[in-house]
């Protein structure tokens, strides 16, 4: 696999060169591209003079991924998760629960995800001790019927 590999001096290539095959190197800073087995990352870490190493396709992956249109700015922005307590009514009930939220980086403005939104939704529901008959339909049961595992458990 390939790792991104950030180092201090050129004799430091050298000894990364023992390791892995060198993919490419900027010639502006000092980073280099290092194709080596993953089992050694702990390797390339150690090696004297190398400041920083993470896998390469694995970082470019996350970076894309958290990047979302924001409305209020008008363009890609980073994003980012935070926690916030939020109420659903439930089953017309208000149910108050811990949310994980996607907020822009940049202005703070809400974003939508659906992977989240959804995850908050079902934490809701269980916190309001409802099961879940089926994708998407849930119901109360009396409490003594309730096997769900409450979330604070
Ligand atoms: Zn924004």
């Amino acid at each position: 696999m390939r790792f991104m590999v950030r180092y201090d001096t050129d004799s430091t290539i050298e000894l990364l060169e023992h390791i892995g095959q060198v993919a490419f190197r900027s010639s502006l800073v000092n980073w280099l591209a290092l194709e080596a087995n993953k089992a050694d990352k702990q390797r390339i870490a150690q090696v004297p003079g190398v400041l920083e190493v993470y896998p390469g396709r694995a970082r470019r992956r996350e970076e894309a991924k958290s990047q979302r249109y924001c409305d209020r700015c008008c363009t890609q922005r980073y994003t980012t998760v935070i926690q916030r307590a939020e109420t659903y009514p439930v089953l017309g009930e208000p149910t108050t629960i811990t949310a994980n939220v996607c907020v822009c980086r940049t202005c703070g403005t809400d974003l939508f995800d659906m992977e989240l939104d959804e995850a908050n939704l079902t934490r809701a529901y269980i916190q309001a001790g409802c099961v879940q008959t089926e994708a998407g339909r849930w119901t109360k049961p009396e409490a003594s019927e309730c096997e769900f595992p409450s979330p604070t458990e």
